[in-house]
């Protein structure tokens, strides 16, 4: 194909955020910190390899996915525990912040709702930055591995992919059976994961994970939650998904119940102010 004689002037022009984030809504660190500092551990569960399980975290209340046997990525769906319609955005939140996730940032809920479900409060691989591949920590560019992909791509029939984990977990918690708990499943934040687009074609790329037994991401609840963890079957994905073939460690999550009078001068996000009316 010929290239228009203006080509590299084409190509030279300079980009421009789309959502430039100035006037998002800043979270007040400080208070979270000093908050945190009166925090005591209410409740812990545990995520086995190529499973997963659900938690729940009440506005106000921090909680914590801790890598602490091997190298693990997890698979992270948030919904509002009293209205499973409003669920994580990765879409949205990839927009405001970027491709990964650290201190300071926030996960986003779906329209009608845009406002923040939870805040990242501390996060031990924050020093990790961007590799020299593009690659960096806590994506929210990849979806989540899933059976279907996996028979589209190669046949398979895979029942441990993050997608089923997350399903089974969700039918548990929910009482209800796979087929009502599986919609309720949506793109993650890849928890630990270490991903990038390659730059000569544009692929989404995984390598294996920079964390070790000890590291943790940590939240603050801007709102009620439920929560599910899946440990991916890739286990620190630095070879392949959707088998039994890799290292898989276990990961833990646990909630923090801070004194009710430091939060005091703090309160829930609302859910956004756009009127609906849609220009009719
Ligand atoms: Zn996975």
């Amino acid at each position: 194909m010929q290239e228009p004689a203006d080509a590299a002037a084409r190509r030279a022009v300079e980009p421009v955020i789309c959502y430039p984030n100035e006037t998002l809504p800043v979270p007040d660190m400080v208070l979270y910190a000093a908050v945190r500092k009166t925090a005591k551990k209410i409740d812990e569960v545990l995520v086995a390899p190529r499973d997963a399980a659900c938690f729940r975290a009440a506005a106000g209340q921090f909680f914590r996915i801790s890598s602490f046997e091997g190298p693990q990525v997890g698979d992270l769906n948030l919904w509002n525990a009293h209205d499973l319609s409003e669920r994580f955005y990765s879409g949205k939140t990839r927009a405001l912040h970027g491709t990964h996730l650290t201190t300071g940032q926030r996960m986003w809920s779906s329209f009608p709702h845009l406002r923040p479900m939870a805040t990242i409060t501390a996060d031990t691989l924050e020093w990790y930055g961007i590799d020299a591949f593009g690659g960096s920590v806590h994506d929210v560019i990849g979806t989540r591995c899933d059976p279907y992909t996996g028979n589209l791509l190669a046949g398979s029939q895979y029942h441990h992919c993050c997608h089923s984990n997350l399903t089974r977990a969700v039918a548990d918690d929910l009482g209800v059976s796979l087929q009502q708990a599986e919609p309720h499943v949506h793109d993650v934040l890849n928890v630990f994961m270490c991903t990038g687009f390659t730059r000569d074609t544009g692929q989404y790329f995984m390598k294996a994970s920079p964390v070790r037994p000890g590291d943790y991401l940590e939240f603050f609840a801007e709102i009620d939650l439920l929560g599910a963890l899946s440990a991916c079957p890739g286990g620190d994905c630095s070879a392949e998904l959707s088998s039994d073939s890799a290292a898989c460690y276990p990961l833990l999550v646990e909630v923090f119940q801070p004194d009710v009078a430091a939060l005091s001068g703090w309160v829930s996000p609302s859910p956004n102010g756009y009127d609906r009316s849609h220009g009719r």
